[in-house]
């Protein structure tokens, strides 16, 4: 779907609730109403302290001219297409309307399409990512997105646990800077990689074992807190904390 598209459909469901606010007012009545919509990204927009979007300064706007005249209105999320007799009706009138000839025609804010193209550009990314062949930070990571359970610790130990992401540190490294010939595991001769030290050699498995780190690059490396640590234990165990 193009980013006009999502944008526009984004302007459309906030409108409907502004045209249900509008109702409301003009019922007259004071009362309780509930407000439903299937719009997931209208009704978080709503709830978001710190969204700045014109379509929730006009709702704002509506609801509490509502209130004031001692109206109390609740919104809801309902799950769309799910067999909701109200949400099937309203989807089906939205069809018909289509043929209106009154149609709603209303500008799309650059704000709504800034939003739009943020996600777009992050799921291109994703795309592109995950879509290269050959890609060895995949094997640590599979998207884009950034790590959730961050562990925060010291300088030091930000700079080591993102070079071992990267697979790229003075131990496995430093050759290319001594223009020396790459570096290989004395027990295996095989290339010493990052993936090599953490998961695959058997010189260190009885640290690895005793550290928590689990012989697969990809878990050891994982958005966790409490792997972080395990990683640097390992690390400190098989006296590498200093070379990476
Ligand atoms: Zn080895």
């Amino acid at each position: 779907m193009d980013q006009r598209k999502m944008a526009g459909i984004f302007a459309a469901e906030c409108g409907a609730i502004t045209e249900a606010l509008r109702w409301i007012i003009g019922q007259n009545r004071v009362g309780t109403y509930l407000v439903c919509t299937d719009s997931f990204s209208a009704i978080t927009a709503l709830g978001k302290r710190k969204t700045k979007c014109r379509w929730k300064d006009e709702i704002n706007i509506l609801h509490n001219q509502a209130e004031c005249n001692g109206t109390e209105i609740i919104y809801m999320w309902v799950k769309s297409h799910v067999g909701i007799a109200g949400n099937e009706k309203a989807d089906e009138e939205a069809k018909q309307s289509l043929n209106d000839r009154n149609i709603w025609d209303r500008s799309v804010d650059f704000k709504e399409f800034r939003t739009v193209i943020k996600k777009r550009a992050v799921w291109r990314w994703n795309a592109e990512w995950s879509g290269k062949v050959g890609n060895k930070l995949r094997e640590v990571k599979n998207s884009v997105l950034p790590y959730r359970d961050v562990f925060v610790g010291s300088r030091k130990e930000d700079v080591i646990l993102t070079r071992l992401r990267i697979g790229h540190t003075l131990l496995t490294h430093q050759y290319l800077l001594e223009k020396d010939s790459a570096p290989r595991c004395t027990r295996c001769n095989l290339a010493l990689t990052v993936k090599h030290i953490l998961a695959e050699c058997p010189e260190f498995e009885e640290q690895r074992r005793r550290a928590g780190v689990p012989s697969n690059v990809r878990e050891a490396l994982a958005d966790d807190r409490d792997m972080a640590k395990n990683v640097l234990k390992f690390l400190k165990a098989t006296d590498m904390y200093g070379k990476v």
